[in-house]
């Protein structure tokens, strides 16, 4: 049964963050100031248990959702993942499972997420340049890290894989060349997004922000690329092919071409509150309904009443006013 919002769009994926905690202070997400060693993170009984969010998502996937992506935080440094991706899979009528991580501790975990069932992965990694990208993770993980990382993913079978890179002006926008230059023909989208306001915490402007269509053009000039048409409606990123027929990458323009038109994105956090959008102050809390032993069925008319009286389009209606109003971090509901 699908469920329409109030701007009849459907409820098709579902972004589940599995922790608020990582290993990364990325300056644009977590800086060090504010998550420092006094920041109070969520307690365990705090958590969704992985039972809880397993059972949520099929009544998710009852309720249309096709995708599920696990991200954070950084979801690896949640004790056992595998077993939660293990009971995702097994989650009848789900289409695709995803991950995103900052590919730090995938060496040591690609396999086991592949034999649990995750289909394929979403890598984080802004620079090539050592200073640069330990500047921007600030806890001082090189660049060699995170693509050995990669390369654990490509051996599982983990495919495709895409990069996700931040791009920041004045930080690390001088080396996306570089970027689209080594993962070119390798079979690996890369993303270039756009840096955003989300959260409180990351002191966002407009100056520090590259535009798709610049970021389009310097790649452009180099490495000469052409539109390519959307996999689907609602697709996130704008996709561009190399003329030469050696890949694509990819657009994520949330500032200059807002896309909630086609925003079919729900989140969940891991303490169990549902977000209609990543710019929401507020969230739904569904534990509360869980651990007071809610059916199924009353759980499904509570997420197809949140969902359907959604009327969120944060994107489209971003002006200066709207950057300072309260919202939840990133690293909380993970993108
Ligand atoms: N820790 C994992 C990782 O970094 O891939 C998963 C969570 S992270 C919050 C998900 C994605 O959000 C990452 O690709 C990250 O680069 C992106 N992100 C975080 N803060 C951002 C910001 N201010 N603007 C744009 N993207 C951001
Ligand atoms: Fe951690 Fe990902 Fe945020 Fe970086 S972007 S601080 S890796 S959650
Ligand atoms: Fe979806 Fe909100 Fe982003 Fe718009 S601003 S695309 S509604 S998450």
């Amino acid at each position: 049964m699908a469920v329409y919002d109030s701007f009849q769009r459907p409820l098709r994926d579902l972004r589940i963050s599995v922790t608020d905690r990582c290993n990364f202070r990325c300056t644009y997400c977590m800086p060090k100031e504010v998550f420092g060693p006094d920041h109070a993170f969520l307690q365990r009984d705090e958590l969704l248990s992985y039972e809880e969010i397993a059972r949520l998502a099929r009544i998710f996937v009852n309720l249309g959702v096709e995708k599920i992506r696990l991200t954070g935080g950084e979801p690896l440094v949640r004790r056992d993942l595998p077993e939660l991706v293990q009971q995702l899979a097994d989650t009848d009528g789900l289409k695709d499972l995803t991950l995103t991580t900052n590919g730090s501790l995938l060496r040591r975990q690609a396999r086991a997420l592949k034999d649990a069932g995750l289909q394929r992965i979403t890598v984080s990694l802004d620079s090539l340049d050592n200073d640069v990208f330990q500047r921007m993770n600030d806890v001082g993980v090189p660049v060699e890290t995170v693509l050995d990382g990669i390369a654990a993913a490509d051996e599982a079978g983990l495919h495709p894989i895409k990069v996700n890179a931040v791009v920041e002006r004045g930080v690390n926008d001088h080396t996306i060349v570089e970027l689209a230059r080594h993962f070119k023909g390798t079979g690996k989208i890369l993303r270039f997004i756009e840096f955003m306001d989300v959260g409180n915490t990351n002191g966002w402007n407009m100056e520090r922000v590259v535009p798709a269509k610049e970021i389009i053009e310097r790649i452009n000039r180099e490495l000469p690329i052409e539109p390519a048409t959307p996999n689907y409606r609602g697709e996130v990123a704008k996709r561009w092919r190399y003329v030469d027929g050696s890949g694509e990458i990819g657009v994520i323009s949330s500032i200059t071409q807002p896309f909630c038109g086609d925003c079919t994105r729900i989140r969940l956090s891991p303490e169990g509150e549902l977000f209609t959008c990543l710019f929401a102050a507020r969230g739904f809390d569904i534990r509360s309904l869980i651990r007071r032993g809610a059916t199924d069925a009353e759980l499904g008319e509570a997420i197809g009443k949140v969902w359907r009286v959604r009327a969120d389009r944060y994107s489209e209606i971003r002006t200066e006013a709207t950057v300072p109003l309260e919202r939840v971090e990133m690293s909380h509901i993970g993108g």
